[in-house]
């Protein structure tokens, strides 16, 4: 191996192995797929639509969301989706079939949202009112139907978050029918920004509401989050009828001009779908358990030590005052303001927490001295001045 490709390996295999911040899983084996390496694989255009260009994995990409339309209940009547690049081209697409759906649609969604959807909303140049948060991360809804009172004439789009970036909050679609119920709204659109708890939520005993039983028209999912892949990935799920009206074919390729880029990433629909088969729901329902044991089992720790850590119900996502930066970095710990977070995805030990803890523990001990040695030497000055 060249010197380049074993220190970026080393690196990146380093590194992996001490992050805590970030909500991305650890625990996934893709090596069996490495012949493919060597293939040109392209899923070009509608994941339903085979194209002149025959090297594609469109019939397990279809698996992939079959598997996850039946888990989100939905029927594949009903509804449409692909493999995306990530969280965010989710977005973007749901907000662009809203848009279509809608012309004249203003967009509602809450300061905690992701920081890419501001831009994708700027791409598509749709009206948007940001929401005051709660204190928690959720949507505040009495902002929200404050807001709404001034715009109750036009339709609405609703981006909600099924677990915000920082603390993974749930924005409760109750909460929104409510309103759009007491409004008369009648031409409303919602969308579900679920990146980190599209594949974790649908597995855990008290599951947030957020699937198409509630009457919502799309979903957006990462797949290198919550299942982890080396590749960024993800998966958008959208009402058939909004797939249908954006709908343009192509006759260069000769196939549905239906998702955002044109060539497609062939590969990862090969990891998500392996990853599925490897757990089963049995299985996923046990790692989803498993996440959320280490969870409170951080918080707790985190707790006594005086950290005042708290997480939204059932989260993974621990939340705590930010420590030194030195710790940040040594624990690549997302840190917004004064707080940060760590994120017990499946790959992340008990050991990892405990070795955090004990590192928090030595910090909080040397500032301690150095504030009792500050004590001191002002004692001493004062003495000597008097
Ligand atoms: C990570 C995240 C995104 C963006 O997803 P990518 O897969 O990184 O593109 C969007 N929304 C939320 C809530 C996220 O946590």
């Amino acid at each position: 191996m060249e010197n380049w490709i074993k220190s970026t390996y080393n690196r990146i295999q380093k590194n992996t192995e001490t992050f805590l911040g970030y909500p991305l899983a650890k625990d996934f084996k893709y090596d069996q797929f490495a012949p493919f390496l060597n293939l040109c694989i392209n899923n070009v255009g509608d994941p339903e639509n085979n194209s002149t260009l025959a090297i594609d994995t469109k019939e397990i990409e279809l698996k992939v969301v079959r598997f996850f339309s039946k888990v989100l209940q939905a029927t594949p009547e009903d509804v449409w989706g692909y493999v995306t690049n990530g969280g965010t081209e989710g977005n973007l697409y749901g907000l662009y079939v809203a848009r279509e759906a809608f012309s004249n649609a203003t967009v509602y969604y809450s300061e905690s949202t992701h920081y890419s959807v501001k831009k994708n909303l700027h791409l598509l140049q749709l009206p948007n009112v940001v929401i005051r948060s709660q204190e928690n991360g959720e949507m505040d809804y009495e902002d929200l139907e404050s807001v709404l009172i001034l715009h109750r004439d036009k339709p609405a789009i609703f981006f909600l978050n099924i677990g915000t970036t920082m603390t993974e909050a749930v924005d409760q679609i109750d909460e929104i029918k409510k309103i759009i119920k007491k409004y008369a709204i009648k031409n409303y659109y919602i969308h579900c920004d679920a990146a980190f708890l599209g594949s974790f939520a649908p597995f855990v005993d008290e599951k947030p509401k957020f699937d198409f039983s509630n009457d919502i028209d799309s979903i957006s999912i990462s797949g290198h989050k919550f299942i982890g892949s080396p590749i960024p990935c993800g998966l958008v799920l959208v009402k058939r009828k909004h797939r249908n009206r954006i709908a343009n074919s192509v006759s260069y390729v000769d196939t549905m001009d239906t998702t955002i880029t044109g060539s497609r990433n062939g590969l990862t629909p090969l990891f998500l779908w392996s990853f599925i088969e490897q757990f089963g729901i049995e299985g996923l329902q046990k790692r989803a358990k498993e996440a959320q044991k280490l969870a409170r089992y951080t918080e707790h720790e985190l707790n006594k030590i005086g950290q005042n850590a708290w997480r939204n119900k059932d989260a993974l996502t621990v939340v705590f005052d930010s420590p030194s930066k030195e710790i940040i970095k040594q624990f690549q710990l997302a840190t917004d303001g004064n707080i940060s977070h760590l994120i017990c995805v499946p790959g992340i030990t008990k050991e990892n927490i405990d070795n955090f803890i004990v590192a928090l523990q030595q910090e909080q001990t040397v500032k301690k001295l150095v504030i009792e040695d500050d004590e001191t030497s002002t004692k001493k000055n004062l003495f000597i001045h008097s």
